[in-house]
């Protein structure tokens, strides 16, 4: 394909427009003397929230329309859209423990640490609006199972901070149904009308040019046009699953990889693609009693019913002291996946393991920059079977949560957790859809490490990666707010 290339070149291009790239794009623009393009492949649906569309907005449930397959395996889901994953997720918000920054500070420098963070954990909570669960959206089964912690002796703690284990409210993007996405609360009416700021939506970035260690130009798609963008800086923050995959196309990566996929090895960084990490889970299906189907009923009816609102912070057999490696999740509410009758509902308490062992990859299967990454999660799959004697103590916590709530529901029939085989939990297995780590951050001489402690590419001059693919290990929490606050305090390394 040949490239046009644009008369202007900027001083930084932001390369996907998901949470992390309205962080960059915002922050960076700040100071009007820095033009700043956003690359996004989605739509961007304009500054009023009125104009987009309901079901984006509606935080009860997860949308599937602005995604990059409609139909595929449930852990493949990613937004494709400004705002990116916000527009599509479940809008709430946790912080993981000391454990996590111990291994993000190992693998970055002192930046990772609890308390260097704190102020972008702050400031990325005030942006996005963060606020902790009102009591009016909490569902008889959240109440209820609040109060089944209590009893079982978990303590109180606060979702949006490191603490201990515990049990209690998220903290959530979300006012009355309303999901207050990365676009709404980054890219708004003010921030988008900043002359230095350009916002290309459905540009779909194909791949940069590399030569000598220095990038040469960012290449597009838009309208079907191919277009070249340059600047002095490119951050890539497409993603888990994207930014691997701009980076191979661009001939960065694993140089045998490359070679099958007929690109060109630029630099040989085997860590690209490598080292996916996401937090697998299983589901237990409960059966609601009439009393209970009645209540989510009334809630429904009065347009606050939520699925989730409460977690429990558990620790497994191998979990540091003071931390947790389990959340363990009740919900209750339309299904997630199919329907049920008018009046009826689906509840249940899954287990997620917040600290898998388990690596899984991201690979290309040609250059073509439409077609679909072959992504592996692995889930359940290391060699010590850590991550499995870990589900089966979450599960076994579940059951007394379980137990603790029986007057609302019963263990189902259908579907037996208990006494399932390793390959009876594999097939059962879902995510959280909390991916990172394919272009993981490391020092220079870690074979494995793509970025250092600033995302910058080893090996690249003017190239950073700032996402949640940076993320060497995935913190005990949910990402979105620990993504936020690294595109903060990454936005900051490059305004100085
Ligand atoms: C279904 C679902 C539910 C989730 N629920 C929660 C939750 O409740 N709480 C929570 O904390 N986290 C949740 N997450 C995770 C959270 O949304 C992500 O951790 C976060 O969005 C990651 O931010 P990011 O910037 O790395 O990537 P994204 O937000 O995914 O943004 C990447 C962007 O890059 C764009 N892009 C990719 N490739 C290209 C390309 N080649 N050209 C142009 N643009 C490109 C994409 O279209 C996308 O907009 C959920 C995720 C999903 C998918």
């Amino acid at each position: 394909m040949t490239y046009a290339s644009l008369p202007t070149g900027y001083d930084v291009v932001v390369l996907g427009g998901g949470v992390a790239g309205c962080v960059l794009a915002a922050r960076l623009s700040e100071d009007p003397g820095r033009s700043v393009c956003l690359v996004e492949a989605g739509p961007d649906y304009g500054p009023r929230p009125a104009d987009w569309p309901e079901k984006v907005r509606n935080s009860r449930a997860l949308p599937r329309d602005d995604v990059w397959e409609r139909h595929t395996a449930f852990y493949r889901i990613r937004a494709r859209v400004l705002g990116g994953s916000s527009c599509i997720n479940g809008a709430w918000n946790t912080w993981g423990s000391h454990a996590d920054h111990a291994e993000w500070t190992e693998a970055g420098g002192e930046r990772w640490s609890a308390a260097a963070l704190e102020p972008y954990r702050s400031r990325a909570v005030e942006r996005m609006g963060l606020r902790t669960v009102p009591d009016h959206e909490l569902s008889p089964w959240a109440s209820a199972a609040l109060a089944a912690a209590r009893e079982l002796g978990y303590g109180e703690v606060d979702m949006g901070r490191p603490g201990g284990p515990g049990y209690g409210r998220p903290l959530i993007n979300s006012v009355d149904g309303l999901r207050w996405n990365a676009a709404f609360a980054y890219l708004d009416p003010a921030t988008r009308s900043r002359p230095n700021l350009t916002v290309l939506d459905g540009a779909l970035v194909d791949r940069l040019s590399v030569r000598g260690g220095r990038v040469l130009g960012a290449h597009i798609v838009r309208e079907g046009r191919p277009v070249t963008l340059t600047a002095d800086t490119y951050v890539l923050a497409s993603g888990t699953f994207g930014s691997p995959g701009v980076l191979l196309r661009s001939g960065i990566g694993p140089a045998a990889h490359l070679r099958d996929i007929g690109v060109r090895c630029e630099l040989d960084l085997p860590g690209v693609g490598a080292n996916l990490s996401d937090q697998p889970g299983v589901f237990v299906p409960l059966a609601p009693t009439d009393d209970l189907n009645k209540a989510l009923a009334a809630k429904e009816a009065a347009g606050e019913l939520y699925v989730s609102r409460m977690l429990v912070r558990a620790a497994g057999p191998s979990c540091p002291d003071g931390a947790w490696d389990l959340h363990l999740l009740p919900t209750a509410g339309p299904p997630l996946f199919g329907g049920l009758p008018p009046g009826q509902y689906e509840a249940g308490i899954s287990a997620f393991l917040m600290k898998p062992a388990s690596r899984g990859h991201v690979r290309l299967r040609s250059a073509d920059p439409l077609e679909p990454p072959e992504i592996d999660p692995a889930f359940l799959t290391d060699p010590a079977g850590r991550d499995l004697a870990t589900l089966r103590a979450g599960l076994e916590k579940v059951d007394q949560l379980a137990q603790a709530l029986r007057t609302l529901a019963s263990p189902s029939d259908g579907a037996p957790v208990r006494g399932l085989s390793d390959a009876g939990l594999r097939e059962r297995v879902g995510t959280y859809w909390h991916p990172v780590g394919t272009c993981a951050m490391g020092p220079g001489e870690d074979p494995r490490a793509v970025v250092d402690g600033q995302g910058s590419v080893h090996g690249v001059r003017g190239l950073r990666v700032v996402d949640a693919s940076i993320l060497p290990t995935v913190p005990a929490a949910n990402t979105q707010l620990p993504v936020l606050a690294v595109a903060e305090m990454l936005a900051d390394t490059l305004r100085h």
